[in-house]
């Protein structure tokens, strides 16, 4: 449970109101953190900061993330506040760019400035685009295939060079697909639109939706249906606590891919929530989604080997825990 008196300083949690970035307050609240979350609440939610006071408060606005480093003195940040939804931002990428580059590099200047020791950066395995090979560790080359990850790779090559001209202490954490919620049900996902696959069929299955369409299936995997790596939000939480605990401890940090390193088709999943459910919902075939990758499985061999970090859960438990959070 949280221990409150153990305190180890306060760590700034920019998008800590949202969905990876609760999850992770919950974790550093329990790892002896003070987290602050500092987010504008345009897709976060409120009741999900839950350990630590909400500053209500845009990355964009330079004066507002000075001032929350003046008042919260924060030892390390944790980034999470961005635009994530892909087809948006081939249609505005403007918006992507100001909240996700502008706003990163306001965060991390500031952070430097302040003499922070420890900055922990949410990005993705989109940064990659088309799979060469899989599971891809993290020197396979970084080519973008949309607006969403370019913008992702700005921030990381920003890092990088602050690293290695300024010494600034910073860890990458490339997710593969983030799922599940908090098993005893306190926050969970909440996207408005839905796009993602595990809570577009528990809806289906929940009776809110009439079915599920799979997209594509005529793909070059082992029943035709995509390919992907789901990875507990949680194990991801405990993760950016490692991260932040190297930095904090004196390392200098780098990149790692945070998956399970085992891949699950759609249809897989698709028979995993039926199971969960109970409910065998209506499946239908449908087209290809424009960009989707056939398979995107993490090679996570750095991560353990470096930060000591390995997923606990695995997918049943995933689908358990979205269940349970989808039905409250
Ligand atoms: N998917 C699907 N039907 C849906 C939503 C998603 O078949 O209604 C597929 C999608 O094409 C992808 C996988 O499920 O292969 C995971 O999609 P999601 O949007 O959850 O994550 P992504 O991998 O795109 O980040």
């Amino acid at each position: 449970m949280a221990n409150i008196h153990q305190n180890k300083g306060n760590i700034l949690v920019a998008g800590g109101a949202g969905y990876v970035g609760s999850h992770t307050c919950l974790a550093l609240a329990e790892a002896g953190y003070t987290p602050v979350v500092f987010d504008n609440l345009s897709n976060g939610h409120k009741e999900f900061v839950q350990w630590g006071p909400c500053i209500v408060g845009d990355i964009r606005d330079e004066l507002a993330v000075k001032q929350v480093f003046q008042d919260w003195k924060p030892v390390g940040v944790v980034h999470f506040a961005a635009l994530i939804e892909v087809g948006i931002s081939v249609k505005d990428p403007v918006s992507f760019y100001e909240t996700n580059v502008k706003g990163a590099i306001n965060l991390i200047s500031e952070a430097y400035r302040s003499g922070v020791k420890g900055f922990v950066f949410s990005s993705t395995c989109a940064t990659y685009g088309a799979p060469e090979y899989v599971p891809m560790d993290e020197k396979h080359p970084q080519f973008p295939l949309s607006p969403y990850g370019n913008t992702k790779l700005c921030v990381e090559k920003y890092l990088t060079d602050m690293r290695e001209c300024c010494e600034f202490p910073s860890i990458a954490l490339r997710y593969f697909n983030a799922a599940g919620a908090d098993p005893e049900g306190r926050i969970g996902e909440r996207h408005d639109p839905e796009t993602h696959a595990i809570p577009i069929a528990i809806e289906a299955a929940m009776g809110l939706r009439p079915g599920f369409s799979l997209f594509g299936t005529d793909y070059d995997t082992r029943d035709g249906t995509c390919v992907r790596d789901y990875i507990h939000v949680l194990d991801l939480a405990d993760a950016h606590v490692c991260a932040l605990g190297r930095l904090l401890g004196g390392e200098l940090g780098g990149a790692y891919n945070l998956g399970t390193g085992t891949g699950t088709t759609v249809k897989e999943l698709v028979e995993m929530i039926r199971k969960i459910s109970g409910e065998a919902f209506p499946v239908a075939e449908s087209e290809r989604r424009d960009g989707d990758s056939s398979v995107l499985v993490a090679d996570r061999s750095k991560a353990k080997k470096e930060l000591g970090w390995v997923p606990k859960r695995g997918l049943e438990q995933i689908v358990q825990d979205a269940w349970n959070w989808h039905n409250k």
